[in-house]
């Protein structure tokens, strides 16, 4: 089955372990959340989510996106496969996983259970596991799956936990990380530079007061809501 992508881009990633990095991105389109609580088209990525896009998305086969990142891979990059909801496409982007020679990370919002025995080389992939609070707008029931959370966590132990903060979510933090031990990053909510600026002292404190990593939004602060970047 052919995937739908959003767009392709090389680029430097903006947030989380690997900021700083350049990287290719593959955003699929599609999620299984809204976030509504995200700015005011709700979540900042709603044209690889908002069904009213989906005419913009061009449906490949796995060998049509390698071919279209194998134009950036000189630069060695990362491969960061995003969306949308990526793990809506697991086993199709699979193939992908176990050719690509390189660091691969897969921003998810984490609630997609995968097979990690049946689909073994996720276990060498870094999921940037966003899990959604309430700041979001989602529904606890649908945004936190734990059993799939802890599943991520421990097949895959580069992976990392990326959370988007604008209040003290410290509870609802600990709720979702339990006794995990992956690494916790903070991000300060913001759909453009302004509403960063507004978060980011206060998530700068949070991540010191509890031991958390910041990360800042690089392409939020120089480009906005800009696609491609
Ligand atoms: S889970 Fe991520 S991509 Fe999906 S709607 Fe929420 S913020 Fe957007």
């Amino acid at each position: 089955m052919k995937i739908p992508v959003s767009e392709i881009f090389y680029s430097i990633q903006g947030e989380g372990k690997f900021a700083g990095h350049p990287s290719v991105f593959v955003r699929v389109g599609g999620c299984n959340l809204k976030c509504p609580g995200f700015g005011e088209m709700g979540c900042d990525s709603y044209y690889a989510v908002d069904k009213a896009y989906k005419d913009e998305w061009k449906l490949m086969s796995v060998e049509e996106i390698e071919k279209e990142i194998g134009k950036y891979l000189k630069f060695k990059p990362h491969l960061v496969i995003t969306g949308g909801e990526p793990m809506l496409y697991f086993k199709e982007l699979y193939p992908l996983i176990e050719r690509f020679r390189g660091v691969v990370t897969i921003e998810t919002n984490a609630t997609i259970e995968i097979d990690f025995e049946k689909y073994p080389k996720y276990k060498d992939v870094v999921f940037a596991m966003s899990v959604k609070l309430s700041n979001s707008g989602e529904e606890y029931k649908k945004r936190v799956k734990k059993e799939v959370i802890k599943s991520y966590a421990l097949n895959a132990p580069k992976s990392f936990f990326k959370f988007v903060v604008d209040r003290d979510l410290k509870e609802e933090i600990e709720d979702v990380v339990g006794d995990l031990r992956n690494k916790i990053y903070c991000m300060p909510l913001g759909s453009d530079k302004e509403e960063l600026e507004i978060n980011a002292p206060f998530v700068f404190e949070f991540c010191l007061k509890n031991g958390y990593c910041y990360s800042d939004r690089i392409h939020i602060r120089l480009f906005g809501k800009k696609k491609g970047i």
